[in-house]
């Protein structure tokens, strides 16, 4: 497949090194309209349990790539009902809430096409997108009364940081509900050869949970994809001691990538027998020339724990610190302006704006 991307410049070398081991097996945008072809309910069986339509039911419209990434309509002919409903009671809400508040922040609609608002348990934080004179599609991050050390702002230095916890979820389900996507995605000709994956999938233990890590990238937000895009790669030489395929999935502005493990291919290949064995890695593929100095965020994150995690997420970002010293205070029920000395710690509600978005606060 032929393929024109970008990377990062200090990423260059990694890019070569991966090429030369793989190639782009399947490349996959979600569609933005219904999809066709679909073979007819009494032709389909169920690649996650193995039963066709004589021995169980294929009536939801089961997604690819997870409805709350943001995918309507790429649906797929080969997961019955009763393994949709597993993994829909399973492992879509440990995803969710590893998520945090970035479906919130992209603005990415939920089942009821609705954008989600994220509350931090105990309700002590919660964003919603609204309008804002003018601005409509902002990001408001409102406190509750009894909170405290959540925005830290420090005006001497003009970097404001928001500090806040995610919902607790278990990473061994994140992972599965990531690996599921991965085997969606993967062509029907390789799905004997995943056998094993297929039945890791729907272990409740946690046996073997040591595969269970994957690369984040975060990319600045010019790179962000509204669609979410899933790549699988494969490896280019058989004999090559490298896991078979590789899976990258991108939504918004996040890339999460990883082996896709238990291959029959890599386990006659010896991959499994408890000599190390090297895992390339693709950087993140751009459609478009980073800019000069562009920064990413990497981090190698392991979800092999099968014990609910507590985690905390930051946001932040600065502004010129002289600002401070030249603030009114608007009310903006009353339109008055008074010279009331801005005290950040007063602040319960912040409001993000997309970038060069205009307020129509004066013009009022
Ligand atoms: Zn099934």
């Amino acid at each position: 497949m032929n393929f024109v991307a970008y990377t990062f410049s200090d990423l260059g070398n990694e890019l070569d090194i991966f090429t030369k081991s793989y190639t782009i097996e399947e490349f996959i945008v979600c569609p933005i309209e219904e999809i066709k072809n679909l073979k007819p309910k009494e032709e389909r069986r169920c690649r996650f349990c193995g039963l066709d339509y004589s021995q169980t039911t294929f009536d939801n419209k089961p997604h690819i790539i997870s409805e709350l990434l943001g995918n309507k309509y790429l649906i797929s002919d080969f997961e019955c009902d009763k393994c949709n409903t597993f993994f829909g009671a399973n492992y879509e809400n440990d995803l969710a809430n590893f998520l945090g508040m970035s479906r919130t922040f992209s603005g990415v609609k939920n089942k009821k096409d609705k954008i989600p608002i994220f509350n931090s348990p105990g309700y002590n934080l919660s964003a919603r997108r609204t309008e804002f004179h003018g601005i409509k599609e902002g990001l408001i991050i409102s406190l509750s009364k009894s909170a405290k050390g959540i925005f830290n702002i420090d005006s001497k230095e003009g970097r404001t940081e928001i500090k806040y916890p995610k919902q607790p979820y278990i990473p061994l389900k994140v992972y599965k509900a990531l690996l599921k996507i991965a085997l969606s995605i993967l062509p029907e000709k390789y799905v004997l050869e995943y056998q094993y994956t297929f039945e890791y999938l729907k272990r409740s233990d946690n046996k073997y949970s040591e595969v269970a890590k994957i690369i984040h990238y975060e990319l600045p937000y010019n790179h962000i994809v509204h669609n979410p895009v899933s790549f699988l790669f494969k490896k280019l030489k058989p004999e090559s001691r490298i896991i078979n395929h590789v899976f990258a999935l991108y939504f918004q502005n996040h890339v999460f990538q990883f082996p896709i493990p238990f291959s029959k291919v890599d386990i006659d290949n010896n991959l499994y027998n408890g000599e190390p064995y090297s895992v390339p890695l693709c950087p993140p593929l751009l459609l478009s020339k980073p800019e000069f100095g562009a920064k990413y965020f990497r981090a190698i994150k392991d979800l092999s724990s099968n014990e609910k995690v507590r985690e905390e997420e930051k946001i932040t970002f600065s502004f010129d610190p002289n600002i401070m010293n030249d603030l009114k205070a608007y009310d903006s029920k009353t339109g008055e302006v008074t010279d009331k000395a801005f005290d950040p710690d007063e602040i319960t509600e912040i409001y993000i704006a997309p970038y060069n978005s205009e307020t129509l606060f004066y013009k009022s």
